[in-house]
């Protein structure tokens, strides 16, 4: 699954190619990915201009120039690839490798715009990613959207607002920052690598990040930022790689090698005068990295 931050870079990547220019054709090559394709999704949107490309969550979102917004899930081993002329890369930084066996080529977007004409293909090996369409007015109530929480990278995730969330929870932080009801997007990954700035363990009880008061103690408001830094930093990271590697078939970059915990089981903590090993338990049926010594 991707997380958001490579979601981000996708988004990036696609979006000079994409915003401004004409949906001349959606192509579908078959009826489904994990759900069937929406009624007349190929009419509907095929014709329209591509007013700009988002992000909500994971999900990316493709506003046309008639009120409505083309929505697109990853799923698992879902990737784009843009193909202009004979040059052809694949945007995003990903932590595995991504298919270009065209046999797993599902959806077509035959654009055209100010550079020529252009493809971007959405390839799908395992067919987990999806798409739907919808009124932009009605997003905050799609299925996808409504139970959403707050972005990470966002002002509106507060400590004020975790506080509320937070307050007599006996969940473990653990899951409870991977609840998507409390920030969206935020997955296992950067859930252990925030704990981990944070000094925070992902077995404590969410409930006592919050005073007596229901504020926000001192070490909920880290939390909060140590968050907002990991995502900034892996988009960051993920789109300065991309500058880098167009064309470098299955590069790993940054996403592979940064991990401060995640991954590291029984690799020294690389807190300073910590001392400390990384260890990895099971919580909910997902690995939690983290270091008993520095994180509590
Ligand atoms: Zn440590």
């Amino acid at each position: 699954m991707p997380e958001l931050p490579e979601v981000e870079t996708v988004r990036r990547g696609l979006a000079p190619s994409m915003e401004g220019a004409v949906l001349a054709a959606l192509e579908l090559r078959r009826n489904d990915l994990r759900f069937p394709f929406p009624a007349e999704f190929s009419r509907l949107a095929s014709g329209r201009g591509i007013t700009s490309l988002s992000r909500r969550a994971k999900y990316l979102l493709i506003d046309l120039d008639d009120g409505m917004t083309i929505i697109a899930h990853l799923g698992m081993s879902g990737s784009f690839r843009v193909e202009a002329g004979a040059a052809a890369e694949t945007p995003g930084e990903f932590h595995h490798p991504r298919s270009k066996d065209e046999k797993h080529d599902h959806v077509i977007f035959h654009l055209t715009g100010a550079n020529g004409p252009a493809r971007v293909i959405y390839n799908d090996p395992r067919r987990f990613g999806f798409m739907d369409i919808a009124r932009r007015a009605d997003l905050a109530s799609h299925p996808s959207f409504r139970d959403l929480g707050p972005e990470p990278t966002g002002n509106t995730l507060s400590a004020d607002y975790l506080a509320e969330r937070f307050l007599g929870k006996a969940q473990p932080l653990k899951s409870a920052l991977l609840d998507q009801k409390n920030i969206a997007g935020l997955g296992n990954i950067y859930v252990c690598e925030a704990l981990w700035r944070s000094h925070l363990s992902p077995v404590r009880a969410a409930g006592t990040l919050v005073t007596k008061a229901g504020k926000p103690s001192e070490e909920l408001r880290q939390l909060v930022e140590a968050i907002r830094e990991v995502i900034a930093d892996a988009i960051a990271a993920g789109g300065s790689s991309l500058r880098d590697h167009i064309q470098t078939d299955g590069s790993l970059g940054y996403f592979q090698h940064s991990f401060s915990v995640y991954d590291r089981e029984a690799q020294p903590c690389g807190t300073p005068g910590c001392g400390g090993t990384v260890a990895r338990i099971v919580q909910a049926g997902r690995s939690s990295f983290y270091c008993a010594s520095c994180q509590n």
